[in-house]
């Protein structure tokens, strides 16, 4: 894991993840690498904050001075009240990654896997301006995707195991894209094969084949890949999940969730410092701290 190259100091400038728990996240070795890379005198550490006090620590960081602070599972949704303002992101897709205090005392929120997932995507040059997109889940990180891809002129079709869900999720970005295309679907072999033929890039941000269940697949093992020519996948713990390997034995272009999370936290740092982010410093960070398991 990368470690601090300096001391702190009372000049220090903090920034942290808050998560329950977080001592799993690639985050503290993806930014401190980055504040070493520029040689800045700042740290980002990470924060596990139990449930019950999540108000604390949004109002403890404007009282112990941070800049700011990431925010990871369970607590996106639950540090939003404690926010003055959201931006229209963290407003659309209703859960906050990126807190930011200002000089102020003002404390904001924003979302930045919209972006990231967007940004990823540019990098691979992949246009999704018209193109129909298929979309597995409707979760949290769904929900970041489905906004990207609408504000970015796909036609989205959504598919969850819980039907209902996607059906909210359209809803919900409906009302604040009231222009985009959204359908949504059975979560269902039969179902998938059909879509799989009017679909050309499929995105997965359902949980389905994430370390340790690495067999899993959230595409039933019967059908093919049809006209879908690229395949998504938000895992990145392994990266190349068992979906990615059907979708490259098939003869798709396949793409693993490790750029989005390190465009996410790019875009993160950016707000924080000011700063162009050295992106490539903190893939390799990741990547590196992934290695090390
Ligand atoms: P979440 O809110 O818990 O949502 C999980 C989604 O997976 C739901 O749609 C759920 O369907 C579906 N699901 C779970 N088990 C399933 C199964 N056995 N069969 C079918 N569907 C199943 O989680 P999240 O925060 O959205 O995260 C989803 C994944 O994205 C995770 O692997 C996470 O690590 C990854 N992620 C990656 C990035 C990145 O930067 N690359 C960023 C955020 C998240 P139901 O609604 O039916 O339960």
């Amino acid at each position: 894991m990368a470690s601090l190259t300096h001391a702190l100091t009372a000049h220090t400038r903090l920034v942290g993840i808050i998560g329950w728990p977080v001592k799993h996240s690639l985050s503290p070795s993806m930014h401190n690498a980055a504040f070493a890379a520029r040689g800045m005198d700042w740290a980002y550490v990470p924060l596990p904050v139990s449930p019950k006090w999540v108000k604390e620590a949004v109002l403890g960081l404007r009282a112990l001075g941070f800049r700011g602070a990431n925010v990871t599972v369970p607590h996106k949704e639950q540090v939003i009240p404690f926010l003055d303002h959201l931006t229209p992101e963290a407003q659309a897709i209703g859960a906050v990654n990126t807190i930011v205090v200002e000089e102020d005392g003002r404390i904001w929120g924003t979302n930045t896997d919209a972006d990231g997932f967007l940004n990823d995507l540019l990098a691979h040059d992949v246009q999704v301006e018209g193109e129909p997109v298929l979309v597995l889940g409707a979760g949290g990180a769904a929900r970041a995707v489905v906004y990207a891809l609408a504000r970015a002129g796909a036609r989205v079709t959504i598919a969850n195991r819980t039907l209902g869900r996607a059906v909210e999720l359209a809803r919900q970005i409906h009302m604040v894209l009231p222009g985009a295309s959204f359908r949504v679907v059975e979560f269902s072999a039969e179902s998938l094969t059909r879509e799989a033929e009017a679909h050309t890039i499929l995105v997965n941000a359902t949980s389905v084949g994430m370390w340790p269940d690495v067999e899993a697949s959230p595409w039933p093992s019967s059908t093919g890949f049809g006209r879908i020519k690229v395949v998504y996948d938000l895992v990145y713990r392994p990266r190349l999940t068992r979906l990615l390997r059907d979708a490259q034995a098939w003869g798709c272009r396949v793409i693993d969730g490790l750029g989005m999370l390190v465009r996410q936290g790019a875009e993160s740092w950016r707000l924080w410092t000011g700063q162009v982010p050295p992106v490539d410093i903190m893939r390799q960070a990741v990547e590196e701290a992934l290695r090390e398991g």
